[in-house]
């Protein structure tokens, strides 16, 4: 809060010179020292409350001399004021980013990565500086003196050289004012320039594998060239690796064992097929009698209820194998259960 040193070790002497003991059974035991930390009924807290007040107070009045805070005048908040700036305020380009990165089929971790480049939270080396002073923040494959997000991603020459070579052929010369938030805004949200939904997805690929191989470089010292990376963002969006799980319980509805496999799997059916083969394997391993599947692809259900099985050459042995495990049951029972139902096993799967 940029509090003067003196006044720190101040307070700081008020919260450490003083000492706490504990009752135990009507004798005082030991003495507790706090290192940080104020209780109620402390002589200082009654001035926590004026510090703090006025310190918010005068950031408060700091942001709206900015225009960041609407609904202030003359030091009070308004409705009548905050009204008037509710109805200037537009749906901001910013969440229509959002909207679009959370809906980009790939996988999760790839979304989140997305979303901090764009929210300048990835740790380049200038972005970790104003967390922590570094020594240098230089780039660590062309000497640019301040390795930003957009330097590492875009600018750098030689990702500048895979932007070029991938299947959008785009010159980053053409973005040299622009901020990483453009950048995004162009590609992802643009009326006129937006990519369609598949090349989103190799868009933000190709982001991820830039930020791998600048990661490769930096802490491994593994110097790739333009392909890896192209072929690390394309490998990573044809083999989608799916993670399955699935949830034992028993009739009180206690989770008495939970999985999460992980297979590399080509369509929703085979990833439900995986998932309820190995829940049955585990049930035949523990030796259950009365097992009930439930699952929420209702289509897969109905056929496996009826003994019927209509798979591909990639599921057709995983059904068989469903069948097999079911007829050891003295009875097996497939039933659906919608995805709301089944929240578990679906928090497992993140
Ligand atoms: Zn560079």
């Amino acid at each position: 809060m940029g509090l003067p040193e003196h006044w720190v070790k101040l307070i700081n002497q008020c919260v450490s010179t003083v000492s706490y003991s504990v009752l135990l059974n009507g004798s005082p035991t030991g003495l507790i020292k706090p290192e940080r930390g104020l209780r109620q009924g402390d002589p200082l807290s009654p001035y926590i409350y004026i510090i703090f007040s006025e310190a918010l107070s005068s950031y408060i009045d700091a942001l709206t001399r900015k225009g960041f805070v609407e609904g202030i005048k003359n030091g009070r908040f308004t409705y009548k004021s905050a009204y008037l700036g509710l109805r200037r305020l537009r749906p901001s380009p910013c969440s229509a980013l959002w909207k679009c990165i959370w809906k980009i089929n790939v996988p999760y971790r790839i979304q989140v990565f997305s979303w901090k480049a764009a929210r300048n939270a990835l740790p380049a080396r200038t972005v970790l500086h104003t967390r922590m002073p570094m020594n240098y923040v230089d780039c660590t494959r062309c000497n640019d003196p301040s390795e930003s997000i957009m330097q590492a991603l875009v600018f750098c020459p030689f990702a500048s050289r895979v932007w070029f070579l991938s299947s959008f052929c785009v010159n980053t010369q053409a973005f040299s004012t622009k901020s990483f938030m453009d950048w995004m805004l162009f590609w992802l949200v643009n009326l006129v320039y937006k990519l369609p939904d598949g090349d989103q997805r190799l868009f933000v690929a190709i982001l991820w594998s830039l930020w791998q191989s600048r990661n490769n470089l930096v802490f491994q010292n593994i110097k790739e060239n333009y392909t890896d990376v192209l072929m690390r963002a394309i490998t990573m969006l044809l083999t989608r690796k799916s993670t399955l799980s699935f949830v034992m319980r028993d009739f009180t509805n206690t989770a008495s064992f939970c999985a999460s496999i992980v297979f590399q799997v080509e369509s929703v059916e085979e990833a439900e097929g995986r998932s309820i083969w190995a829940a049955l394997q585990k049930a035949v391993e523990q030796k259950l009698t009365h097992p009930i599947i439930e699952s929420d692809a209702q289509s897969l259900i109905n056929q496996f209820s009826a003994g019927m099985f209509d798979g591909n050459s990639r599921t057709d042995a995983i059904f068989k194998d469903i069948q097999f495990f079911s007829s050891k049951f003295v009875a097996c029972l497939f039933v659906f259960q919608p995805r709301t139902c089944n929240s578990v096993a679906h928090e497992l799967v993140h």
